[in-house]
């Protein structure tokens, strides 16, 4: 982590804090008023949303349609290599109020909110990768276009918090050097094609060897993450552990193969 990170988080904590006095934070997902800035949700939210009391596998992080499989892979997994060991996310998609919470931080002027959301996945990352000994973590780049737009990177707030709440650096090491259309507007396949080489590893150096926790905000197919992480590790990444704050899920029994978009080409890889 640079000294101006460090910079920019100790004041934007500082000028928040002095805010809150002021100003109370709301629940991102209900709206109640919370008096304190952590960990800036309420707990019936958290009851309600919180998706990883249930049986998860272990490298799409999808909840189990039968809780009762023997396997901790799920059978779309089953037999694939991936450029990640494991992906995981505190919350779904799918909940309206998760979705509206998402949209308002990314489009809506509620930057506030990467705070909560932060935490959230800090408690993911701690039930789900426990004993892994990341060395920092690192974040998806967003599209050069909305970084222009926009005046921020959402996955970039969201690794800083990360790194506030798990006192693990963060770094950015990945550039987009293109612009690619929008996921969510791509069929599977479009998805695939649309970001293939699409990031480069700015920082080679500082990636040979490491343990990384890549961050993004919502997960779908996994395109972005897959790509990224396949960066990292032809960069010399030992290992890549990924967590969003929302996963879009499957209805239950619908999993199907073509949603994971295995990448066996990865068989090549360390
Ligand atoms: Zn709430
Ligand atoms: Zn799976």
């Amino acid at each position: 982590m640079n000294v101006a990170h460090v910079f920019r988080s100790f004041f934007r904590r500082t000028f928040e804090k002095i805010c809150n006095l002021f100003f109370p934070v709301t629940c991102p997902f209900c709206e109640k008023p919370m008096p304190r800035l952590y960990p800036g949700y309420c707990s019936d939210c958290h009851k309600e949303l919180w998706r990883l009391r249930e049986k998860t596998c272990s490298v799409c992080g999808m909840r189990f349609s039968n809780p009762d499989m023997p396997s901790p892979i799920c059978a779309d997994c089953r037999g694939h290599r991936f450029p990640y060991v494991s992906i995981t996310a505190p919350v779904s998609y799918n909940r309206k109020s998760v979705k509206n919470a998402v949209l308002s931080f990314k489009f809506g002027g509620k930057i506030g909110n990467f705070r909560p959301f932060g935490v959230m996945m800090s408690l993911a990352v701690k039930k789900q990768f426990s004993g892994v000994p990341f060395d920092y973590i690192t974040y998806i780049p967003s599209r050069l276009k909305r970084m222009k737009q926009r005046g921020f990177c959402p996955p970039e707030l969201l690794a800083e918090e990360l790194s506030h709440q798990l006192s693990l650096p963060y770094i950015g090491t990945l550039k987009k050097i293109r612009d690619t259309r929008h996921q969510s507007t791509l069929s599977i396949k479009e998805r695939r094609t649309n970001l293939k080489d699409a990031f480069i590893c700015t920082k080679p150096e500082q990636v040979s060897g490491k343990t990384i926790l890549l961050v993004d905000d919502v997960v779908t197919t996994g395109s972005s993450l897959k790509e990224c992480a396949k960066t990292l590790r032809r960069a010399g990444a030992k290992k890549v552990y990924c967590v969003t704050f929302a996963r879009t899920e499957k209805p239950r029994g619908e999993f199907t193969a073509d949603v994971f978009e295995p990448y066996d080409e990865y068989s090549i890889l360390p």
